[in-house]
């Protein structure tokens, strides 16, 4: 395993906190992701946040082919001469700005026949563009097999949260809808340098098949009323829905009574299968 910081001072790296540099040091931490992310022969990996190196060095071993994204540049020699096999390709850019189907054309240039690879995008995500990173890929029209993410354990908390409480929420729901997440294990910031401020959790997703989702334009109302109903929590739904969306107050009471929920309900009382059920009967 990569050094990080004998690395660290062997190249004069300077930590950048502002893109949530914190490197993973622990070597059991690091063989128990690579076992989670089951890296079966026939696969292309695809990692956001490679940094000096060390979980990049495992997928290649282990992937047929594997492509990092890092958006400080300062890293690339760094990386280049840490991993030297030719079927490896270091992209510097910022990921949210990447495009996905251009990232793959790294992938097909070679030769390869992408049909026949399975595609696992993994990382230990910056924690300060955590959501949207795994929003930008689970939204993606990839047909990915797996998203294996290292984020910090309230978001983890978000994403596995039951109504009710006060992690329910826009996160727990859209997760829901485009995914099967998966919760793996805890791991301490005591493993990772420098220490962050909180702990953390390794989580996989799953794409949900595309015949689970619903059209586009029904896709679309559900994630705007979702938006709509959470934008004031302590609200009750139906002024949510009128405050944000000017919705009718009369049209929410009455499919409210016909799907038996009571008037005075929150969103997050709510499952997404009824935020289904009311963005369908609100377009009518
Ligand atoms: N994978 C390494 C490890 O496990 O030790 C580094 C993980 S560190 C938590 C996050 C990495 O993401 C850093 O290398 C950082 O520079 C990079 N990063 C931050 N923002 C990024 C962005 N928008 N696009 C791509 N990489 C980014």
């Amino acid at each position: 395993m990569i050094k990080v910081k004998e690395e660290i001072k062997k190249n004069n790296f300077y930590i950048k906190k502002s893109l949530g540099q914190n490197f993973l040091i622990d070597e059991n931490i690091l063989s128990k992701i690579i076992k989670e992310i089951y890296i079966h022969d026939k696969t292309l990996t695809i990692e956001i946040g490679p940094g000096l190196g060390n979980l990049t060095e495992k997928l290649v071993e282990n992937s047929n082919y594997t492509i990092a994204i890092e958006k400080d540049k300062s890293l690339e020699n760094i990386i280049n001469k840490n991993i030297k096999q030719n079927n490896f390709k270091l992209i510097i850019e910022d990921f949210l700005k990447s495009d996905l189907n251009n990232v793959l054309s790294n992938f097909t240039n070679e030769g390869f026949d992408i049909k026949k690879y399975k595609i696992l995008f993994v990382s230990n995500l910056p924690y300060y563009i955590t959501q949207k990173i795994i929003m930008k890929i689970i939204t993606s029209d990839i047909q990915f097999e797996t998203l294996t993410v290292m984020i910090q354990k309230e978001v983890s908390d978000r994403i596995f949260a039951k109504p009710y409480t006060k992690d329910y929420g826009i996160l727990t729901l859209f997760v829901q809808y485009y995914s099967i997440p998966k919760f793996l294990f805890n791991v301490s910031r005591n493993s990772f340098f420098p220490v962050p401020n909180v702990d953390s959790s390794l989580i996989q997703f799953a794409k949900k098949n595309d015949k689970e989702k619903l059209p586009l334009d029904e896709e679309k109302k559900l994630i705007q009323i979702i938006k709509a109903s959470f934008a004031q929590r302590r609200k009750t739904l139906i002024n949510s829905l009128y405050n944000e969306l000017h919705i009718d107050k009369n049209t929410i009471k009455e499919i409210l009574n016909k799907i038996n929920i009571n008037e005075n309900v929150r969103a997050e009382e709510l499952t997404l299968e009824h935020f289904k059920i009311l963005s369908k009967e609100i377009k009518k």
